[in-house]
């Protein structure tokens, strides 16, 4: 008899449950100061008009809000993503755009459509783990963006914009750059804009996708493909994203998504494009002054409570802060100290290494926390860090010492 290791497909070998999203599961106590959820602040989703949104959808647009619709995306919506990316600089309209179950969806079936076994995915150091467990089931071999580029690369993923983990912009000299190298090794752009709409300070850089189109000449003509989302800026549970790139790209993408759901949620597009409508700005900016506080926040903490060489990054969008440990200490061990001895959680850096991992490092979200436990949370993970820097990060000496 086989077992079931024996039935899944080779594939799966490259599909793996991550040791920290199992720890991170851990994390619902209330007395934990969590850093870890990369997720939106619920008080800022817009409860109070999707309530009255989903019954006036349900009251105008009948059963057809329950209905099944087309695997693209409905129209107007697709329209209303057009215009705005032709507005920030990709003139595009509905054809260069289908609607996806969130970007991670998007992710899935851009890896589906691109990526045979051993094809070379270029990636940052770090990236979004996320990006990594879609890509994955598609058997890829990752190299680092900023080295050489190996034989069979197809795909370079970037997060340009205040990235998930580092909270990095990309400048516009290093967006040139990726072009080029692109243009060079004829590789696709994947730009995953999941946080562009969140900066809070500083001035927009250019999309990839719009200095693509500035050098191509038209959307048609690029190798760059953008993926957003609704996640961020209305709520994650609609699972609304979209991809927004050359019409021959598109149609193949509407074959895969109708293999893989059909479509996303009719009634959830009739809601977001009601939503949208109507005082988005307004609402984009009561999210980024959130963002923008709890970010200064943490930034103020950690320059008043980090011992001398912890080093970070000061994001100016998004949700988070990227930490770097002295060499010698490593993340997942000061996880398992920092919830041991000082109840407070963040997630380790190294699972956002698709190449070796640099274990010193560590991601902290500032989205959902306080700026009262803000301050105290990173006084207490610097708490942890000071006493193993003390030891010479030999936890067994620490737990000498305290003994
Ligand atoms: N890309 C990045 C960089 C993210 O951080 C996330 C969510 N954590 C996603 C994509 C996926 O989000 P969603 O599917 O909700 O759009």
């Amino acid at each position: 008899m086989s077992t079931w290791e024996d039935r899944f497909s080779p594939r799966m070998a490259h599909v793996r449950a991550s040791e920290i999203r199992e720890l991170l599961k851990l994390l619902d106590q209330p007395d934990i100061l969590s850093f870890a959820g990369g997720i939106p602040d619920p008080a800022l989703f817009p409860l109070e008009r999707m309530q009255s949104l989903y019954a006036q959808v349900l009251a105008d647009a009948g059963q057809q809000a329950l209905q099944y619709s087309v695997s693209e995306g409905l129209p107007s919506l697709r329209r209303w993503v057009a215009e705005r990316m032709t507005r920030a600089g990709a003139p595009c309209d509905e054809g260069n755009i289908v609607i996806t179950a969130g970007s991670q969806q998007a992710l899935d079936l851009l890896g589906k459509l691109f990526l045979g076994r051993g094809d070379g995915v270029l990636v940052e150091r770090p990236t979004y783990m996320g990006a990594l467990g879609a890509f994955n089931a598609y058997e890829p071999t990752y190299a680092d963006l900023g080295g050489e580029v190996p034989a069979g690369a197809r795909l370079a993923y970037v997060v340009p914009d205040f990235a998930n983990p580092t909270g990095r912009t990309m400048t516009r000299r290093e967006r040139d750059r990726l072009l080029d190298l692109a243009e060079t090794h004829d590789v696709v752009v994947v730009e995953d804009g999941a946080y562009r709409e969140l900066r809070f300070s500083g001035c927009d850089e250019p999309m990839v996708l719009a200095l693509d189109v500035a050098r191509s000449g038209s959307i048609e003509d690029v190798r760059t493909v953008f993926c957003g989302t609704f996640s961020k800026t209305l709520s994650p549970a609609l699972r609304l994203g979209w991809i927004c790139g050359p019409r021959a790209v598109i149609e193949k993408i509407v074959l895969l998504k109708q293999g893989a759901d059909l479509h996303a949620s009719t009634i959830n597009q009739m809601v977001a494009e009601r939503i949208v409508a109507d005082g988005h700005e307004a609402h984009l900016d009561r999210l980024r002054a959130h963002y923008r506080d709890h970010a200064s926040a943490m930034q103020a903490a950690l320059a008043r409570h980090m011992p001398m060489g912890v080093a970070w990054t000061k994001p100016e969008g998004g949700m988070f802060v990227w930490v770097r440990l002295p060499e010698g200490l490593d993340g997942a061990r000061l996880l398992e100290a920092a919830l041991a001895e000082e109840r407070v959680a963040f997630v380790p850096g190294a699972p956002f290494f698709a190449v070796g991992p640099e274990l010193n490092s560590l991601r902290l979200s500032y989205s959902l926390s306080s700026p009262e436990d803000i301050d105290e949370g990173v006084r207490r993970l610097a708490r942890v860090i000071e006493a193993r820097m003390a030891y010479g990060g030999n936890a067994a000496q620490v737990a000498a010492a305290r003994a």
